[in-house]
């Protein structure tokens, strides 16, 4: 016979075993959650962004930044500016280089520290302004195939309490899900950008085009298209050289991009052909964009070895007509065309797509 205080010490602990299951249940359903979240989107920043706010909800933090490499050529890792609640100070560079004793440690140590914790175990993060500045509360690791390829930086904990040991397991697994998806989005981002002009290239404006046209097609938004060529870029190449032509194709390209929204997408064609891919914008918002963009290329001035020059470009703008665009070629042949008329017409200006639109 069991005596009633062990019945109700029993009752206890299996109350207890069952509230730990329960939480461990719960919080198994929550990373199937984040997993399938951080792998809904191969958008950089926007992953980044993704996990920040995870961490910040799951985590109970008010500040969370990203350090991850920059572009494929580069191990270093360099915060990533989407970071959120941290105080940055602009005169520190807030980077780790690729050979410091902090990676290599990792690389070794899967864990979640403290600062504290981490300058007792690599000293050199002392002078690491980088990382100190921040005060983090906590710091982990990310990796993807056993290589380091991210630190998760937490700061400002909601609660006054330390981080419990299940707190830091969760911590540690919600690293491991955005260490990989980072891994697979960086991949993507290297492999659809062209690493002269940091432009997207071909396939992945075509992969965008079309699905800008059917969001267009079912939501009856407006979608411009605007191709534009640099003029008389052989003579430019045959008289200075290819060298001082790339740095003429990168100011372009720079121009570009400094000119539209973050939302709409500039891609690099083909050699020194550019297309813009112009969301809820017709041929009025479309001509206003391409006419800045075309003054601010020509005012621009390109400097390579003391030789200063300036180029113009010529665009064609097709705005998305869900009758006459029946696949992203159609829509390209447009915009092409108009391009065409521009050159014909005696280039450095622009020229918009016949038929006007009358509805989509
Ligand atoms: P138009 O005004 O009619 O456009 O004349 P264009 O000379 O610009 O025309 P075309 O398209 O025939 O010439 C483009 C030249 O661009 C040919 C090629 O040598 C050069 N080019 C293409 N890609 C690159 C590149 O990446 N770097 C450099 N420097 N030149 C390039
Ligand atoms: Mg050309
Ligand atoms: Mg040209």
């Amino acid at each position: 016979m069991l005596g009633r205080s062990k019945i109700k010490r029993l009752q206890k602990e299996m109350e207890e075993l069952t509230n730990s299951y329960e939480k461990q249940i719960f919080d198994l359903k929550q990373l199937i959650e984040i997993s399938k979240s951080l792998n809904s989107t191969l958008d950089f920043n926007a992953l980044i962004q993704s996990i920040l706010y995870i961490c910040m909800g799951q985590l109970k933090v008010l500040k969370a930044g990203i350090f991850v490499r920059k572009d494929i050529a580069r191990q270093h890792l360099v915060l990533h500016r989407n970071q959120v609640g941290f105080d940055i100070d602009h005169s520190i560079s807030y980077m780790v280089p690729e050979d410091h004793p902090l990676l290599h440690y990792f690389q070794d140590h899967f864990e979640c520290h403290t600062l504290p914790e981490l300058e007792a175990a690599v000293p050199e993060i002392r002078s690491l302004e980088a990382l100190t500045q921040l005060e983090p509360c906590l710091i982990i690791p990310l990796r993807a195939k056993n290589i380091v390829n991210g630190i998760l930086v937490l700061g400002d904990p909601i609660t006054e309490t330390l981080f419990s040991p299940e707190e830091r397991d969760y911590a540690l697994n919600i690293s491991i899900l955005a260490g990989i998806a980072v891994h697979n989005a960086f991949l993507y981002e290297v492999t659809t950008t062209d690493m002269m002009t940091r432009l997207r290239l071909r396939h992945y404006f075509l992969d965008v085009l079309s699905t800008s046209m059917a969001d267009a097609r079912r939501k009856k938004h407006t979608l411009s298209l605007v191709m534009i060529d640099i003029d008389n870029f052989k003579r430019l190449n045959d008289t200075h050289g290819h060298i001082y032509g790339d740095q003429v194709i990168k100011r372009v390209a720079e121009l570009m991009l400094d000119n539209i929204r973050q939302t709409d997408l500039a891609a690099r064609y083909g050699g020194e052909e550019f297309v813009l891919v112009l969301h809820d914008a017709d041929t009025d918002t479309a001509s206003a964009i391409a006419e800045r963009i075309r003054i601010a290329i020509e005012e621009s001035e390109v400097e390579y070895e003391g030789t200063i020059l300036s180029v113009t470009v010529s665009m064609g703008i097709a705005q998305f007509n869900a009758r006459l665009d029946t696949s992203p070629r159609a829509f390209i042949d447009r915009a092409d065309k108009a391009l065409y008329q521009a050159k014909e017409g005696g280039k450095n200006q622009i020229r918009v797509a016949a038929p006007p639109v009358t509805s989509v």
